[in-house]
This record gives C-alpha cells, sequence and structure tokens, in this order.
C-alpha cells in the first residue's frame, strides 16, 4: 500500500456540480464547462483507475462509452496524457462520480489487490475484486474523514501498528492465536454473543459490501491490515445467515492476526483462518464436553443457537474431537441436508441480530452530524455522490441510487423482518434470546435502539466515541 497525498488545488466542486448531486440519476444536468477545464489541468490519473475499478468497468468499457479508444483510456490513467474537459464530463457520468472527484488535492491510501484476504480466487473474478479493493480505498477515506471529527476506538488487534502486522505477537497456531485474543480481549472462555460489535470495539472497522446483482454472488468477504485501520468487509447478502456471517467475521479475523501477508486464494491461509474462527467462536476445551456423545442433530441445533455458530461447524467440531466417525459424519450432513430440504434448521438473518451488523460508522458520522457534520458536506469533501456517501456509512439515501445497491437489499437493524416471521419463530427468538441472557427483543428497530443506548452494551456514544476538543 502506498500514501499519496496530492499537492493542494484550489477548490474545483462547483456550485453547478452540487446541483448535479442532486439530480435524478438519469438526468444529465448542464455543469459549468470552466469546472471541466479545472479537473482536466489537476486530472490525477489513480482516481480515474479508482473510479473505474467502483464502477466495475474495464479499460474498454469506459473507452466504449466516450467513444475513444482504450489506448486513450490507458493513457489517462498512466498519466502521460490528460483527458480533455468534454471528456471529463463523460468520465464522470460514466463512472457516477462527481467530475472532483478526478481532481488531485485529497490524501488517500493505495491498496494493492494483493495485499487483501479473498477466499477463492477463481469464484472472485479480478474485476470483481478490484471494486472490492476500490471499495476498502474509499471505505478508508470515509474513516480518515470521520476520524478528523469523532474519536474511533482505539485499534485494539495484537501486533498491529499502522498498517503493518508483527507476527512475533500472537501464536502462530490458529488455535493457541484465538486462545490467545479470547484473553486480551477479555472475553473469557463463554459464547461470543455479539462478534461484530466485539471487532468494532477494538478498533476495527467492519462493513458489509454494498455490491448488488452478480457482483454480490461473486464477491467473498474478505479484509485487509494495510491500511492505518484493519478493515473487514462482509456479505451477509449471499446467505443472511447470522451463524455463517459470524464465522466469516471471525474467519476474516484470523487472517488479520495470522496472514499479515496475505496470499490471497491461498488454500493453506484459508484452512488456519477457519481453524481460528472454530476456536475463537467455540473454544476445543469447553465445547468438547458439551457435544453430545452420538450424532443428534437436536442437541446440536440447540447449541448451534446458544453459542451462534451453525450445526454443520459443530458436525466439524465432532469429527475433529473424535466423538463421531467418519462414516457417521457423513451421515449427519445426509440429515441435515433432508432437513434444510424440509425448511428445518433454516438460517436466522443477520438483521435480526443487531450486534452483527456494524454500526460504528453510521454511529461515528451520527456523533459528527450532530456536531454539525451533514451528509452533503462529507460527501462533497470526498467527492462522492450523497447516495454513494450513505452507502459507505451503511445508510440508505432515500429513493436515490449509489450505482451499488440499487436492487439490493441492505442488511441493516432496523430493517425489522421480524414482524413478518411465523409467531412460533419469533416465540423461539424470543426465548433463545432469553436464554442467551440477552434482552427481549420487542421489535428489530426497538433492539437496535435497546443495543446503542441501554445499559451494559459496549457501543454508547459517551463509552465508544467521543468528539474530540476542537
Ligand atoms: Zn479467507
Amino acid at each position: 500500500m502506498r500514501y499519496r497525498r496530492s499537492r493542494k488545488l484550489a477548490a474545483v466542486t462547483s456550485s453547478s456540480e452540487h446541483t448535479m448531486d442532486n439530480r435524478p440519476d438519469q438526468q444529465v444536468m448542464p455543469v459549468d464547462p470552466a469546472s471541466y477545464a479545472a479537473v482536466a489541468a489537476a486530472f490525477d490519473p489513480a482516481r480515474l483507475t479508482q473510479a473505474r475499478r467502483l464502477a466495475g468497468m474495464t479499460k474498454k468499457a469506459v473507452a466504449d462509452a466516450l467513444g475513444v479508444s482504450p489506448v486513450a483510456v490507458g493513457q489517462w490513467e498512466a498519466g502521460t496524457h490528460p483527458p480533455r474537459p468534454d471528456h471529463v464530463g463523460g468520465l464522470s457520468d460514466s463512472l457516477r462520480v462527481p467530475s472532483a472527484f478526478f481532481a488531485a488535492g485529497r490524501p488517500y491510501a493505495r491498496l494493492e489487490s494483493s495485499a487483501a484476504h479473498f477466499r477463492s480466487l477463481r469464484k472472485t473474478p479480478a474485476i470483481q475484486r478490484a471494486m472490492a479493493i476500490a471499495f476498502t480505498e474509499q471505505v478508508w477515506e470515509l474513516v480518515y474523514a470521520l476520524e478528523k471529527r469523532v474519536q474511533l476506538p482505539p485499534i485494539d488487534l495484537p501486533g498491529f501498528s499502522a498498517g503493518e502486522v508483527s507476527k512475533d505477537e500472537m501464536p502462530s497456531t490458529p488455535g493457541a492465536a484465538a486462545q490467545e485474543l479470547r484473553r486480551r480481549w477479555s472475553l473469557g472462555t463463554d459464547r461470543i454473543p455479539k462478534l461484530v460489535r466485539t471487532m468494532e470495539r477494538h478498533g476495527i472497522v467492519v462493513t458489509l459490501t454494498p455490491f448488488a446483482g452478480p457482483a454480490t454472488k461473486n464477491v467473498d468477504a474478505f479484509s485487509t491490515s494495510h491500511l492505518p485501520r484493519p478493515v473487514v468487509v462482509l456479505t451477509p447478502d449471499r446467505a443472511d445467515d447470522v451463524y455463517r456471517h459470524r464465522f466469516t467475521a471471525a474467519h476474516e479475523l484470523g487472517h488479520l492476526l495470522l496472514h499479515p501477508d496475505a496470499a490471497p486464494g491461498d488454500l493453506q491461509q484459508e484452512r488456519e483462518a477457519d481453524a481460528f474462527a472454530a476456536e475463537l467462536l467455540t473454544p476445543a476445551a469447553v465445547i468438547t464436553p458439551l457435544l453430545p456423545a452420538r450424532m443428534d442433530l437436536h442437541a446440536l441445533d440447540r447449541l448451534s443457537k446458544e453459542w451462534g455458530v451453525a450445526v454443520e461447524s459443530l458436525i466439524y467440531r465432532c469429527r475433529e474431537v473424535g466423538v463421531i466417525s467418519e462414516p457417521a459424519y457423513r451421515r449427519a450432513f445426509q440429515r441435515l441436508n433432508q432437513l434444510r430440504q424440509l425448511n428445518l434448521f433454516g438460517p436466522e438473518p443477520v438483521s435480526g441480530y443487531p450486534g452483527e451488523v456494524p454500526m460504528l460508522l453510521r454511529r461515528a458520522f451520527e456523533l459528527a452530524e450532530a456536531n454539525g457534520l451533514s451528509p452533503r458536506d462529507l460527501a462533497d469533501e470526498l467527492k462522492i455522490k450523497l447516495p454513494r456517501c450513505g452507502c459507505c456509512l451503511g445508510r440508505k439515501t432515500q429513493g436515490r441510487s449509489c450505482g451499488w445497491c440499487n436492487r439490493a437489499r441492505r442488511v441493516t437493524a432496523t430493517s425489522a423482518p421480524a414482524r413478518l416471521l411465523p409467531t412460533a419463530v419469533l416465540k423461539s427468538a424470543r426465548l433463545r434470546r432469553q436464554a442467551c441472557g440477552e434482552p427481549p427483543r420487542i421489535s428489530a428497530a426497538r433492539g437496535a435502539a435497546e443495543e446503542s443506548l441501554g445499559p451494559g452494551h459496549e457501543l454508547t456514544s459517551g463509552k465508544l466515541l467521543v468528539i474530540q476538543n476542537g
């Protein structure tokens, strides 16, 4: 990763561009040609690459949209020739960023694609990986802007310092590293009721991928420790299964701790991150005595709900610790699949668990907003459009498309799917929460409010986020 702090330049965002931001998506409003000329004069080639990647477009697709040759786009990105002012307008329209986005003059962190962990390179095409990387860069810019105004929790990831991880601080085996992290984070040996919130509380930025459609299907969760704050991007829309979501969050946490040199798609690293996640969520020494002596899916289902892990990972655990034989292990999966087809053992949606929905960036913005920062100010500072700014914060801008998530169902703590569930499911969910010692949830929206404000919860504005003086 490299930092760029480009030379300062006179503001190139004209008032006409504010108008442009407010336009309905498909309408083109007139923009002062002088502002295009100013942007062309201050053109930052790396910003074009970033915007193109964010749009998930190839150079050829951009060239076709503008009616120029791919060579010309290549030259603009290489910095050998700047685009003409009229092309700046075309780039702005095609890539759905304000033209000021392309001007030099604001800091950003460049993330190499090799710096992020992707589970499978085969499943994640290069263009989607580039999109995910560029999104993470944009999240970093958002964090940078918010940290000027709001104090985020200090980073407490053993061995992590300013975008680098030293492996000396932690045991190198995944299981021992998970135990050591539990010790350092004072998690004891019991279940971790709110994993995502716990990660945020220790200064890790967790966010959800905003990509819709095919991009959602193809982009797996990913993480990077090569930025000043570790970032984990989760993709709950893929399965909307809170237990998978928690396992993925723990898996990415394992990468952050164990693999400072990401080797995207490396099977050994993936296995280690899985082993870390299993030990973090269900420490072997504690879970082993609780596992049923013979394969009993109902007993595993109870344990699954109690510990917040999938039945599958408990079946793995049973085999790992020798409770069941290899044939019994295979039969258990067959039986589980049959029951799933009968709509039994179905997934629990992520939105029903506010502690597993990222909240840090949204809360940080709300705190800054209460102190005078408007969404428009923030979008202008980042030189992005308002809906996209909202999307990076995990907020939806009413009736507006960010270009990523127009078709996606955003998972937020306030999306309140609970009222759509049958009464029996609601009742069992309520009983389970009570059994787990969590406050009863009257509605998802109320639950979110309770979580952010109620006593005994970690994410309160006074405790976690403090406005810096001055
Ligand atoms: Zn991985």
